[in-house]
Order: structure tokens, then C-alpha cells, then sequence
């Protein structure tokens, strides 16, 4: 059985102090809820210059909470002004690395052979990827998401092999309901998230399909995440701005009570 995962994606917010705080609130926050780790994995994504300060927070404190980059290069070092390297991440403890997210495709023009690319990196070096995919507006209203955003699915795994890409996770984030407010209802993700599942099948076999977490991001909350939680190939979800607040995202890590 697949174990949930829910995974905050801070973006561009909070300095290292105010990661030191939020992560010491978050583990206090679940240890009175009494959460138990093992149902329910909980991951943290602060930006690059709140990585070493988590990694200390968490090794002090032996916290069972995991921690994840918000990119990664796909370089392994060198002249490559402003990247960072997965050799660097892992030297932090870094065990999950988002990689594709819309606003980086958006904003960076990543396209899929460097999501590709990265996830690869990550993989050899032992990291997760948390690979990204998901359709805007126009595609949506076009009622083309699933066509688009397996399409972004193959693309992401091309020459990945069957062991690794179980071993992975994918965020399925439409991008009309990032940020917005409009978060897509539990069927939409179903829709999506339950075809990306039976594409890994296609692409690779049933018993890895059944094996690759498979996220649901998007305006989550704690007061609609139970219900996308209900639905049958959403294995956690990935929280952006719920996630910058420990009460709320502790009870969407506690969505089952
Ligand atoms: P919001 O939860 O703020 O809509 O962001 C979703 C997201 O992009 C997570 O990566």
C-alpha cells in the first residue's frame, strides 16, 4: 500500500529564522496530535538558504519530518552560476527535491527534457523527485487535461526505469487552481491523477503504477482535503500557502483525524 504523503511547498517565503520556527512548530503541533509518521509522511519544501537551518532543526530535534529542495540542477557542478547541485543538496540531508513546478515552467521556461533531465540527477543521487505536471486554463477549458498532462507525464520519465519511477512521486497541480483559491473538486483530481496512474501502467507495468505516490495540489486546505484524500489514486497532496502555517498544515497532514 502506498503510505500518503503531504508535502509543503513554501515557495518564496520565509527567511531561516522563520523556517527555524515553523518547523519547531510543526513538530510540536503533530506530537500533541500524537501523529504517527508512518501513516502519514510529512515533508517540508523551504527555499535553498532555509535547507541548512531545517537540516539542523530536524537532526537536533531527531524529528521524523522530511525536508525537499524546490529545484535542483541538472549539472552535476561547475560554472553554472546560480544552480545547485544535487551532491550539494545531499550533503544536507535532502531526500525529496520538487522539480517542474508550473511556476518554474512558467517563469524559467523549463520544458520537459530538463524536468527529465533533473528528475534523472535526483535519482542518481538518491533524492525523490516530486516531478510536477498539470494543465492551465486554455487546456482546461478545452477539456484537453488528460491528453496534456500525460503527455508532460511521458515526457518527465523518458528513460527513467521501472524500479525508480516507483520509487517516485508525481504532483498532478492544474494550474488554474494554484494560488487561486479554485481548487479543482475531488473528481477532477480523480480524473487526472487515476490517468497518470494508468499511463505508468502503459509506459511501465501495473505493479509500478500501483507503487508511484501520486499528489493532488492546488488551493489545498484543511477543510477540503479529506474529501480529495477519498479519492482512490490521490496518495497526499502538495500545499503551498496552507503550508505556511503549522496549525493548518498539521491538520492537513491529520486530514483522517
Ligand atoms: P497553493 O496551495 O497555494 O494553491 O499552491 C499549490 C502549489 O503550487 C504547491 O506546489
Amino acid at each position: 500500500a502506498r503510505t500518503p504523503l503531504m508535502a509543503g511547498n513554501w515557495k518564496m517565503n520565509l527567511d531561516h529564522l522563520e523556517a527555524n520556527q515553523l518547523v519547531q512548530k510543526l513538530a510540536w503541533t503533530l506530537k500533541d496530535m500524537k501523529h504517527d509518521y508512518s501513516q502519514v509522511e510529512v515533508v517540508v519544501v523551504p527555499p535553498f538558504t532555509d535547507l541548512r537551518t531545517v537540516q539542523t532543526v530536524v537532526d537536533a530535534d531527531k524529528l521524523e519530518i522530511g525536508y525537499g529542495s524546490q529545484d535542483i540542477s541538472a549539472h552535476d557542478g561547475g560554472a553554472y552560476t546560480g544552480e545547485i547541485s544535487a551532491s550539494m543538496l545531499t550533503a544536507l540531508g535532502v531526500t525529496y527535491a520538487v522539480i517542474g513546478h508550473s511556476e518554474r515552467r512558467e517563469y524559467h521556461n523549463e520544458s520537459d527534457e530538463l524536468v527529465n533531465a533533473k528528475s534523472q540527477k535526483a535519482i542518481a543521487a538518491g533524492i525523490t523527485p516530486i516531478i510536477c505536471v498539470g494543465e492551465g486554463l486554455d487546456v482546461r477549458k478545452a477539456g484537453d487535461q488528460v491528453s496534456f498532462t500525460l503527455a508532460q507525464v511521458e515526457g518527465a520519465l523518458k528513460d527513467i526505469a521501472a524500479e525508480n519511477v516507483a520509487k517516485l512521486v508525481i504532483a498532478y497541480e492544474p494550474v488554474w487552481a494554484i494560488g487561486t483559491g479554485e481548487v479543482a473538486t475531488p473528481a477532477d483530481a480523480q480524473e487526472v491523477c487515476g490517468a497518470i496512474r494508468e499511463k505508468i501502467a502503459e509506459l511501465y507495468d501495473r505493479e509500478t503504477a500501483d507503487a508511484t505516490r501520486i499528489l493532488y495540489g492546488g488551493s489545498v486546505k484543511s477543510s477540503n482535503i479529506a474529501d480529495i484524500m477519498a479519492e482512490k489514486d490521490v496518495d497526499g497532496a502538495l500545499v503551498g500557502g496552507a503550508s505556511l502555517q503549522a496549525d493548518e498544515f498539521a491538520k492537513i497532514v491529520r486530514y483522517n483525524g
